[in-house]
């Protein structure tokens, strides 16, 4: 088959690992989506020698709603890779949410849209030409060793070697695991999404919170070129067995919202339905063992209720990163400042973001605060602030953020 124009230009700068030197590495990043992208690009920046090692060949596909919002654009900025997404993506100012009882209100805010199986391309290209060595291969083992650790990659005989690594495998855990890092195995939501191409034009963000799918939502979310980003995520107990069937939810939000079933209606499915696991909350696996650290879904920092994750993802690797090279440099805590850098630094905004799933995932109250944003400014502004992390969310989903919009 011959190969596309963005699939060669690919091949120059993702080698197999089997052709990559095993020369002594400062780090090895396991894992190029966002988190290790990251990592790997702010490790190169700060003049390490990085090696990032991908399963898959880019682009690839991901399961996600494909969503930037402010935090990944603050990330971007200090990557300076804002305007290289800016170029390629979708902007959109307004979401618009619709509550169980279809109380409508919106969130304005900087939004952008690109298809994942882009944008992870470009963040991972971008780690390549900061000087990044980027390689396809699946990583089977890492481990530590007194002097550094050792990376295992199928089909390659001797390990990688570097001082430290980064895990940047998202929700799947099996490294983590081995290691002894991983606390909760099980993940704590899951999500479908599926790419449609319709004529119908809407310029903002859908999320409705149906009563079958509380706890969770789904949405249609605007791409550029005409195609729409529809899916349904739902939140569940780790310790229980999920019971619902989200092919199904999916087919009853495409049929049943009136604004779905508009766009859907003369709509042409791209692709297939895909699905993925998340891990939200930060819970779950500790962030550092030795001389490898953790970063992004490996350590749960998808947010909860919203499922968004890739901003958090990309500080997490950016955190790393700024850890890692303080360690080359001979500070010998470093390391472990970064476990603890991640839980003083982002705990409490994933806590906030637990309050508003507490509260959005029972339709009555989602409702009562759907009712209140629509009517009152305080709320309108706090829910903009929510989304541009200026404002903790804790502050609209209590009892004393519902009073205090009473009064305006
Ligand atoms: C359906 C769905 C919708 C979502 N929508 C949004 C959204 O709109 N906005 C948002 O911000 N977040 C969204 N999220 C969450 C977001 O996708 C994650 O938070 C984000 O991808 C986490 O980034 P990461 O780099 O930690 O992991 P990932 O993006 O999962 O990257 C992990 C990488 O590691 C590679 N890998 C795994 N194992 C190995 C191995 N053994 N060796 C080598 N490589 C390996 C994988 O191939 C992959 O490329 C959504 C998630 C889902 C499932």
């Amino acid at each position: 088959m011959e190969a596309s124009p963005r699939n060669s230009q690919a091949d120059r700068w993702q080698r197999p690992a089997v052709e990559v030197p095993k020369e002594e590495w400062t780090a090895i990043v396991v894992g190029g989506g966002p988190a290790g992208s990251t990592a790997a690009l702010h490790l190169a920046g700060a003049g390490c020698r990085v090696l990032m090692l991908e399963r898959a060949e880019y682009p690839r596909a991901k399961a996600c709603g494909d969503l930037l919002i402010p935090d990944t654009l603050a990330a971007l900025r200090r990557s300076g890779l804002y305007d290289r997404v800016t170029a390629e993506a979708r902007p959109v100012d307004r979401a618009l949410v619709s509550s169980p009882s279809r109380i409508e209100w919106s969130i304005p805010g900087e939004f952008l849209l690109l298809e994942r199986e882009r944008f992870d391309e470009l963040l991972a290209e971008a780690a390549s030409d900061r000087g990044a060595v980027v390689a396809r291969g699946r990583v089977e083992r890492v481990h530590n060793s007194d002097n550094g650790v050792g990376v295992h990659v199928a089909g390659i005989d001797d390990p990688f070697h570097a001082r430290f690594a980064v895990l940047a495998t998202g929700s799947d855990v099996s490294l983590l695991d081995e290691l002894g890092m991983l606390q909760q195995p099980a993940p704590t939501a899951v999500a479908v999404r599926a790419y449609v191409r319709s004529p119908i034009r809407t310029d903002e963000l859908f999320i409705s919170f149906d009563r079958e799918i509380l706890p969770g939502y789904a949405w249609a979310f605007p791409l550029p070129g005409m195609k729409y980003n529809v899916g349904v995520g739902v939140l569940h107990d780790p310790d229980e067995p999920a019971r619902y069937d989200l092919r199904q939810l999916f087919d009853t939000f495409r049929r049943e919202v009136p604004a779905v079933r508009r766009l859907m209606s003369e709509a042409e499915r791209v692709g297939p339905l895909r699905g993925a696991r998340l891990r939200c909350g930060l819970r779950g696996a500790r962030a550092h063992e030795g001389n490898i650290v953790a970063v992004g879904e490996q350590i749960s920092t998808t947010y909860p209720f919203t499922g968004e994750g890739i901003g958090k993802a990309m500080e997490t690797g950016e955190m790393a990163a700024a850890a890692i090279a303080a360690a080359a440099h001979g500070d010998p805590d470093a390391l472990a400042a970064y476990g603890v850098d991640v839980e003083t630094s982002l705990r409490p905004r994933y806590e906030g973001y637990a309050a508003a799933q507490r509260w959005l995932s029972r339709p009555w109250l989602n409702d009562l605060v759907s009712r209140r944003i629509r009517k009152g400014r305080f709320l309108q502004a706090a829910a903009a602030g929510m989304v541009a992390e200026t404002v903790d969310p804790a502050r609209i989903f209590s009892w004393r953020g519902l009073l205090r919009s009473l009064a305006g």
